[in-house]
């Protein structure tokens, strides 16, 4: 076992990035698949098996399927019926392509070779696992301003045993003293620690979620009815507990700030835009999360660069 560990460690990086591109390439097209049928109740993801096009209904020849390739060989246009495929679909492939590679470079080989570590390839699994759930949210909430249970309570299945695992969580976490900074108690076994952990964070995050709700309905009670509805939705408290789950405390944190701020800068530029219809809050919190997850390294040297310049100006 440790002979193909040492194997895997000597293979060049390029070899297991250009591997993972091609899976996430492929896993882009299924995903692409997920967020059309999905919401779509009449279709089942595994059935019809094949592709087919949307306007004629003729089933796609394989090399048509293809990941990116098949848009391009396509021109973006159906070989029978003429109806145009939209860009999407080949940018959804390489997006997700383009984050499978960049995960597997920055948990593989960013922090030195660690491609000859079990642990290393199954925090990579974690992370893509996350990419793979994260992706479809976004894209269906930006299509209709919702995120089926099916994306937020399902993958619970996976994200809570996944939880174990605690280096994953800690991944790209400095801790100061204390190696696991993500744990809430003090006890062994570490993987229990580390699933009950991440399911309090979940459940933490979801009841704040809710007493703000709950606590805005109270403070703007005119413009909640004028809308005939709540402030805080109960599918972004079920997002919550699925996010506490995949990362655990202080990346969840983290993830939360990258959502508002970046999602506060977009806001303003469309209201200055006029714009009618703002972008839902699902796809702020995915970039947040995939930012909290493969970067948080780089958003505490941002964090201590602004803290040295409060302190130089005090
Ligand atoms: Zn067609």
């Amino acid at each position: 076992m440790n002979d193909v560990f040492k194997i895997i460690e000597n293979m060049p990086p390029w070899f297991w990035l250009g591997w993972v591109f091609l899976l996430g390439s492929f896993v882009g097209s299924f995903l692409n698949v997920v967020v059309y049928r999905l919401p779509r109740n009449c279709l089942s993801i595994n059935n019809p098996k094949r592709s087919f096009c949307p306007s004629c209904k003729t089933q796609l020849k394989w090399n048509d399927n293809l990941p990116i390739i098949g848009w391009l060989l396509l021109r973006g246009k159906c070989r029978y019926c003429g109806v145009k495929f939209g860009i999407r679909y080949p940018l959804v492939e390489l997006l997700t392509a383009v984050l499978f590679a960049f995960a597997a470079w920055r948990v593989l080989y960013a922090d030195g070779n660690l491609a000859g570590q079990w642990a290393a390839w199954l925090t990579l699994l974690h992370i893509l696992l996350m990419i793979g759930v994260l992706l479809p949210w976004a894209l269906i909430d930006l299509d209709l301003t919702y995120i089926p249970d099916k994306l937020t309570l399902g993958p619970l299945v996976v994200f809570v045993p996944f939880a174990a695992h605690a280096d994953a969580l800690q991944f790209g976490l400095t801790g100061s003293g204390t190696r696991y900074t993500h744990l809430w108690f003090d006890f062994s076994p570490i993987w229990l620690n580390s699933v009950l952990s991440a399911v309090l964070t979940g459940i933490a995050a979801a009841g704040v979620l809710w007493l703000i709700g709950k606590a805005s309905n109270v403070i703007f009670a005119k413009r909640v009815q004028q809308i005939g509805g709540e402030a805080m939705g109960g599918a972004d408290v079920k997002l919550m507990v699925l996010l506490g789950v995949m990362l655990g405390w202080p990346k969840l944190l983290a993830a939360f700030f990258v959502a508002i701020f970046v999602g506060a800068i977009i806001g303003s530029a469309q209201l200055l835009l006029k714009k009618t219809h703002g972008t839902p809050f699902g796809p702020y919190l995915t970039l947040g999360a995939l930012v909290a997850a493969l970067g948080s390294q780089w958003i505490r040297l941002l964090y201590d660069w602004y803290m040295g310049i409060l302190q130089g100006l005090a």
